[in-house]
């Protein structure tokens, strides 16, 4: 097996006295898909946001082999570490092209100028950003919105990315394609952790799989092994999921 890119051990996050995350062991292979399902208010979103140093947090944090003692937001961007919030936060008054060329801020920053030939990549994975490059992002449909979302953490280059709840609010085929390429980020040496309510259709892009329930892991494995797993079946994927798995 590869170098792990990313491992938690013993990861948890409190808010307050109230503990959202207990002892989580998570690992993100190279060029792994991993998700994370579970139901409301499991921890999905505050695993992300502690991964990202946005909230604080205890235990082991390992980037490819490096421990991070205190994980922040520059830390983890400097890490190569990129995170798509579920809210999106696109800057609604700016155009696609000026959202992703701030996607590319903290390359040309620290003096990488290659950012059209990023530009290109993402058009590449999303030409329909490419069609709509002058448009405002506040007018661009849910589904553009997302692509546009992923797009600008890609100027990044992340070798991690994280996307939490990437199909929220989109229609089923629209669902698909944003999922479709998710998958193929694979192919531009970019590992995710993808966290979604719609677990069937994370588990068929998926590698891995963890189910998070009251803030710790409740089972993990393969993902295609967890698409049969009775339990995860009659929790997650309800009926019909047993002839879909
Ligand atoms: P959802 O799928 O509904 O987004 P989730 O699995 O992402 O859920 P989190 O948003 O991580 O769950 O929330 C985990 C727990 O932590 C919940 O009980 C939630 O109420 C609590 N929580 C989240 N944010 C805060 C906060 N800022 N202050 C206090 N408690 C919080």
């Amino acid at each position: 097996m590869s170098e792990a890119l990313l491992e938690l051990r013993g990861f948890t996050v409190c808010y307050g006295p109230v503990e959202a995350l207990h002892q989580v062991d998570l690992t993100v292979q190279q060029g792994e898909i991993v998700t994370v399902i579970g139901p409301n208010g499991a921890g999905k979103s505050t695993l992300l946001n502690a991964t990202m140093g946005l909230l604080p947090s205890s235990g082991t944090l390992t980037l490819a082999g490096r421990t991070i003692a205190r994980p922040s937001v520059e830390t983890m961007v400097a890490s190569r570490v990129g995170l798509v919030p579920e809210k999106r936060e696109l800057f609604g008054e700016m155009s696609v092209e000026d959202n992703l060329l701030l996607g590319g801020f903290s390359r040309w920053r620290r003096g990488q100028r290659d950012q059209a030939e990023r530009m290109q990549e993402v058009f590449g994975l999303f030409p329909r950003l490419q069609e709509r490059r002058a448009q405002l992002a506040a007018t661009l449909s849910g589904g553009e919105r997302q692509m546009l979302a992923i797009g600008r953490a890609l100027m990044a280059r992340p070798q991690l990315l994280m996307l939490d709840e990437p199909s929220l609010g989109l229609a089923p085929l629209i669902v698909r394609e944003v999922l479709h390429i998710v998958s193929s980020l694979r192919d531009l040496g970019v590992s995710v952790l993808l966290i979604e309510q719609n677990a069937r259709a994370a588990l068929q892009v998926a590698d891995r799989a963890y189910v998070l329930e009251m803030g710790a892991v409740a089972l993990s494995g393969d993902a295609g092994e967890l698409m049969t797993d009775r339990r995860v079946i009659e929790t997650y994927l309800g009926v019909g999921g047993q002839k879909a798995a």
